[in-house]
């Protein structure tokens, strides 16, 4: 029996995992999570808001499935790294926050590190522990949001209902604004790098509007391997419980007889300048990922707030990362700094908008 502690259970990917844990007899929930909301009778240790490494502890999990939204999952992340508990991680921010620190806690602590996101977890699949020297280049997919093929022109009064609705993915609100600014893909890029040890010129991105190739994998001999499946993330999610285990679950198996076409085209960096933000905050290093993070996260709320317009999210992390000195963080405590100053420095400038 494996026994796993879900952190942000109420969540999109929370109610998918309670879904797969309560259909998997291996599977047994001894913990749970959320941010405010209350969690009923779910698990004998529940808890709503605090601090989620004291549930941890209390639990002693086989494994965390971290599905917090945001920086607010970074203490669970490097709990379980840290003590060599393997992590289910579908809280990509921590990992592009973090990245250094984090693996320098699972390097210490010794245990598994599992995507949970659907790009990520393609690409796992595809790598299977394969050295990244054999690794030409990895390429991750993006659907392109809801305001794929529009221009900038079109996207000035954009409302939070229409960014909102994502033509894949049903997912919570911030990943779904992201995933229209494409500063998910940002983050993934990041969170790529961190996760498999490629420098950011051998991690590409592609638009893929029906996102059923979650990943490919093109190695040094010119095979490439991908990743296809139904934009469902309890398969991922399931992988990532069950690994290295591949247990059945409810999902179809994909139906390619049925006149299915796969369409890619390149990105829009004029209409979508997050992603390359993001790419030139990984590839400066430092605290710049920590900073790209937490300035979206404010720019983001501050969106579905109504306060900021949504051409404006990619203004604000742009003016944030050239405001920050991006030096390494050397311990939590710095990089909590660099987070919070980040965050300041963008509400004070909504504040003179
Ligand atoms: P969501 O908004 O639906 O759920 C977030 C969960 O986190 C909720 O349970 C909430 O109560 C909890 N939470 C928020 N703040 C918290 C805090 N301070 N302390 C403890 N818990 C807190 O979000 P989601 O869509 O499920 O996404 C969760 C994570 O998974 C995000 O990092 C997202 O990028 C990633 N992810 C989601 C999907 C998806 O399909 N939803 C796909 C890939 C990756
Ligand atoms: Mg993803």
């Amino acid at each position: 029996m494996k026994r796993i502690a879900l952190l942000g259970a109420t969540g999109s990917i929370g109610r998918q995992a309670l879904e797969i844990i309560g259909a998997h007899s291996g599977l047994e929930l001894c913990a749970a999570a959320s941010g405010s909301q209350p969690i009923d009778g779910l698990a004998p240790l529940t808890q709503a808001g605090g601090d989620l490494t004291e549930l941890l502890e209390r639990a002693q999990p086989d494994l965390v499935l971290n599905a917090v939204v945001g920086f607010a999952g970074l203490p669970a992340t490097l709990w379980a790294l840290e003590r060599g508990v393997d992590l289910a991680l579908a809280n990509k921010e921590s990992l592009v926050a973090a990245g250094e620190l984090a693996l320098a806690a699972q390097r210490r602590g010794g245990g598994r590190l599992i995507p949970v996101d659907s790009e990520h977890s393609g690409a796992f699949q595809c790598l299977e522990g394969r050295s990244v020297d054999q690794v030409h280049s990895l390429v991750l997919t993006a659907s392109g949001g809801p305001f794929r093929g529009r221009s900038r022109d079109e996207l000035e009064d954009v409302t939070p209902a229409a960014a909102l609705a994502h033509p894949t993915w049903n997912m919570g609100p911030k990943i779904t604004v992201d995933s229209a600014t494409l500063a998910n893909k940002g983050l993934e890029l990041i969170e790529a790098h961190f996760l498999f040890g490629l420098p950011y010129e051998q991690i590409d991105v592609v638009v893929h509007p029906t996102s059923v190739v979650h990943a490919l994998v093109r190695f040094r001999d010119g095979a490439t391997l991908a990743h296809l499946g139904y934009p469902d993330m309890r398969v991922p999610i399931s992988y990532a419980l069950t690994y290295p285990e591949r247990s059945a679950t409810s999902i179809l198996p994909l139906d390619v007889a049925g006149g299915m076409t796969l369409e890619f085209e390149p990105p829009d960096l004029t209409t979508f300048p997050l992603l390359a933000h993001a790419r030139k905050a990984g590839e400066r290093g430092g605290t710049y990922p920590c900073v790209f993070n937490a300035a979206n996260e404010v720019a983001v709320a501050a969106f579905l707030e109504g306060r900021l317009p949504f051409l404006d999210i990619a203004d604000v992390v742009e003016d944030a990362l050239a405001e920050a000195d991006g030096s390494a963080a050397r311990d939590l405590e710095e990089l909590f700094a660099a987070d919070k100053a980040a965050r300041r420095h963008v509400e004070d400038a909504l504040k003179v908008a």
